[in-house]
C-alpha cells in the first residue's frame, strides 16, 4: 500500500484514517466515511481501485469536479473516465468500448446515469469491485445540498447485489448520518469519523470598522493566491470586487444572478489561477475542489457556524497554512434579524433566529473559537487540543493581561446611568471624554459632572472596555436600529457594592491589523520550515512553469503539482531525478512527464545562487 502510495500519488503517508479504511475496503467490507473537508477521502477509494481487479464505480454530484478529479488521475498515470452529459454520443461509445476491455479501473458517473435503464444494464456486464459514493450527504433531505438524483442510488443495491458500497462525507450531523445509512441500507457498515479539526485554518474575527482596509491589506499580502470573499447580498459582491478591482487586484464577482455562462467561466478562471479573488454570495463553493485557497473572508455575518465552517472549510485543503476571517459588527445582526422578522413561519423563524444566535455567539465571545467550533459539531476541545491554546485563533494568539477595572467601570456605569440610558456607545464615550459636539451642546450635557471623567482614556480603550464589560454581563446593547448602551441589574448592583472589578484585556489593540498577520508566521514556524523557508522567487518560477504545462494541456495548474510539491521544491532545491522524486506529489508518472521541465528551472536558479540540492546523498 505505500509502495503504491508513492508510486502513483507521490505521497509518503497516509492521512489519519486513510490506511485503517483502505485495509478495510479491501477487505470487501463497506464503510461510511465521515471526515472533514480536505482530510483525504478521493484517496480511500481510489487507492483500493488499483488493487482489485475490477472497475470501481464512483458516484459524484458535480459535473465540474468529475473532470478535475479525472484528470488528476490520470496525470498520475490511473486510467480514469467519467461519463455524463457532457460527453457527446460517440466519446461515451469509445469510453464503453473501453470498458468492456477492462481498460479502465476507476469510472466517474452523475447520479441522474443511473435513472438510465440502458446505461445500468450496462454496468451490470461489467465486473464491478467497489461502488464509492462521494459527497454522501446529498442523498439525505436533511443536508445542505439535498440532490434528488441521489435517490437513484437506491437502485445500486439491486443491480449490484454482493459489490461492497463506500459512502463519504464532510457533513457530520447524526440526523444525516442516519439517514445516509438508511438510504443505502449500510446498516453494516461500519463508520468511520474523523475529527472535525481543521489544524491548518486559523480562525479570526475582526470588527468591521475599516474592513475595506484590512480586506486590502490582507490581499495584499497573499498576492497572487487564491482567495474567496462571501459577502451577504449580490450587490454588495459586485461592488465590493469592483473597488478591489480600483486597487489593481483581480477579483471577479459571483452569485446566483449571473448566468450560468458568465458563472462557469469566472469559477473556470478561479481554478485556472486567472483570477485570484472571487467575491461571492454562498452559492460559490460547491463544487470547487481547489485545493489551494489561502483565505477565506466572510465580509458579512453568516448565517449559521455550519454555513461559516463549511465556507471557510474550502480554505487550505492542501494541508497548507491558510486564513479564516470574519469581519463582524453589530449592523450586521441587526440586518439579519430584519430578514428573520420576515419569515411568516413561527417555527422555521425561531430555528433561523437561533441558528443566527449561535454565530452571533460566536462572533463575539471572547475565549478560543477553534473550541467553540469544535463543541459546536460535538467534539471535546480539551481532548483535541489536549488542553492547550490552540495558538491559531485571534483569542489564542493575542497575548492578554489583567487589569483592575474598578474605577473605569464606575465611571462608565454612572455616566450611563446618569443620561438615562438613552444614548448609543459612541455618544457615551463622547462625555466620558469630555468632547464637546454639537449633539452633546444640544443636550446641554456638558454641564453634567461625569462629563470629562475618564478624559485620560483613548476612544479606543473606552470602546474595548465597553465592550468586555457587555460581555461580562455588566452592560447590555439594546437591539434595534440605534442600539443604546443600559446597565443590567448585575451591574447596578456592583455599582451599589463597589465590589472591586478585573477584566482581561489583550495588550495589542483590537484593531491592529497585526494581531492578525501573526497568525500566519505563527504557524508557518510551527509546520516546519519547507512552508515557511522556501525561497520565494523559485516558487513563483516554478508557479509560471506550472501554469503554461497546465494551459498546453488543458488542465488546471494544481493537477499538474499542489502548493506543497512547488513550496517543497524550492525548499530542497533537488537537482537529480533522484532528489526530485522525494517531493511529495512526484509519483512515477509525474516524475517522468514533468521531472525535467521542473529540475531544469531549479538548477538554474540553484546555479545562479550557488546552492546545493539539499535531498542530495
Ligand atoms: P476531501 O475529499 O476529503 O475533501 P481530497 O480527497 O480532495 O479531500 O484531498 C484533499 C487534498 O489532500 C488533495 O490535494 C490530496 O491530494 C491531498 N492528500 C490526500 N491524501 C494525502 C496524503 N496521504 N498525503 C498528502 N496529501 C494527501
Ligand atoms: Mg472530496
Ligand atoms: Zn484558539
Amino acid at each position: 500500500m505505500q509502495k503504491l502510495l508513492k508510486t502513483y500519488f507521490g505521497y509518503d503517508s497516509f492521512r489519519p484514517l486513510q490506511e485503517e479504511i483502505i485495509s478495510h475496503i479491501l477487505d470487501k467490507k463497506e464503510a461510511l466515511v465521515i471526515m472533514a473537508t480536505g482530510g483525504g477521502k478521493s484517496l480511500c477509494y481510489q487507492l483500493p481501485a488499483l488493487k482489485f481487479k475490477g472497475l470501481t464505480l464512483v458516484i459524484s454530484p458535480l459535473i465540474a469536479l468529475m473532470k478535475d478529479q479525472v484528470d488528476g488521475l490520470n496525470a498520475n498515470g490511473i486510467a480514469a473516465e467519467f461519463i455524463n452529459s457532457t460527453l457527446s454520443y460517440d466519446q461515451i461509445r469509445e469510453i464503453q468500448t473501453r470498458l468492456k476491455r477492462e481498460q479502465i479501473k476507476i469510472l466517474y458517473v452523475a447520479p441522474e446515469r443511473l435513472a438510465i435503464g440502458d446505461f445500468l444494464d450496462f454496468l451490470g456486464t461489467l465486473n464491478v469491485d467497489l461502488i464509492a459514493i462521494d459527497e454522501a450527504h446529498c442523498i439525505s433531505e436533511w443536508g445542505h445540498d439535498f440532490r434528488p438524483e441521489y435517490r437513484n442510488l437506491k437502485s445500486l443495491r439491486k443491480n449490484f447485489p454482493g459489490v461492497p458500497l463506500i459512502a463519504l462525507t464532510a457533513t457530520a450531523t447524526n440526523q444525516v448520518r442516519s439517514d445516509i445509512i438508511e438510504q443505502l441500507n449500510l446498516q453494516e457498515a461500519r463508520v468511520f469519523l474523523s475529527s472535525f479539526n481543521r489544524s491548518n485554518l486559523s480562525y479570526q474575527v475582526r470588527p468591521k470598522k475599516n474592513a475595506l482596509n484590512e480586506l486590502k491589506t490582507l490581499l495584499k499580502k497573499y498576492a497572487g493566491e487564491s482567495a474567496i470573499i462571501y459577502c451577504f447580498s449580490r450587490k454588495s459582491t459586485e461592488e465590493l470586487a469592483a473597488a478591489l478591482q480600483d486597487e489593481n487586484l483581480r477579483a471577479l464577482p459571483y452569485h446566483a444572478g449571473l448566468d450560468v455562462e458568465k458563472r462557469r467561466k469566472t469559477q473556470e478562471q478561479f481554478i485556472r489561477d486567472e483570477v485570484s479573488i472571487i467575491v461571492a454570495t454562498v452559492a460559490f463553493g460547491m463544487g470547487i475542489d481547489k485545493p489551494n485557497v489561502r483565505l477565506v473572508v466572510h465580509y458579512d455575518l453568516p448565517k449559521s457556524v455550519e454555513g461559516y465552517y463549511q465556507e471557510t472549510g474550502r480554505a487550505g485543503r492542501d494541508g497548507l497554512p491558510s486564513d479564516c476571517v470574519l469581519f463582524y459588527s453589530y449592523g450586521d445582526k441587526i440586518k439579519h434579524n430584519f430578514f428573520i422578522n420576515q419569515i411568516d413561519d413561527s417555527d422555521q423563524r425561531e430555528a433561523v433566529a437561533e441558528k443566527l444566535a449561535r454565530i452571533i455567539e460566536y462572533a463575539e465571545m471572547q475565549s478560543c473559537r477553534r473550541a467553540y467550533l469544535l463543541e459546536y459539531f460535538g467534539e471535546n476541545p480539551d481532548i483535541i487540543l489536549g488542553g492547550q491554546s490552540c495558538q491559531s485563533c485571534d483569542f489564542c494568539l493575542t497575548p492578554k493581561e489583567n487589569f483592575d477595572a474598578t474605577e473605569i467601570t464606575w465611571k462608565i456605569l454612572s455616566t450611563v446611568i446618569r443620561i438615562e440610558e438613552r444614548f448609543g456607545l459612541n455618544y457615551v464615550i463622547d462625555i466620558l471624554r469630555g468632547h464637546e459636539t454639537p449633539k452633546v451642546r444640544e443636550r446641554q450635557h456638558a454641564g453634567l459632572p461625569v462629563f470629562g471623567i475618564a478624559k485620560e482614556q483613548k476612544q479606543t480603550d473606552l470602546l474595548e472596555i465597553i465592550e468586555l464589560l457587555i460581555a461580562q454581563k455588566i452592560l447590555i446593547k439594546t437591539s434595534g436600529e440605534y442600539p443604546l448602551l443600559k446597565v443590567t441589574d448585575e451591574g447596578k448592583t456592583l455599582l451599589k457594592t463597589r465590589q472591586k472589578i478585573t477584566l482581561t484585556k489583550s495588550t495589542i489593540p483590537k484593531d491592529d491589523l497585526q494581531a492578525a498577520t501573526t497568525t500566519r508566521a505563527k504557524i508557518k514556524k510551527e509546520a516546519g520550515h519547507v512552508v515557511s523557508d522556501y525561497h520565494q522567487d523559485l516558487f513563483e518560477e516554478l508557479r509560471v512553469l506550472r501554469k503554461s504545462i497546465a494551459d498546453k494541456k488543458r488542465v488546471p495548474p494544481f493537477i499538474i503539482f499542489g502548493d506543497v510539491s512547488l513550496r517543497e521544491m524550492a525548499f530542497y532545491l533537488p537537482q537529480s531525478n533522484e532528489s526530485f522524486s522525494f517531493i511529495t506529489g512526484v509519483g512515477r508518472v509525474k516524475l517522468a512527464e514533468y521531472g525535467e521541465d521542473f529540475l531544469s528551472v531549479i538548477r538554474n536558479y540553484a546555479q545562479s545562487e550557488n546552492l546545493a540540492d539539499r535531498l542530495a546523498k
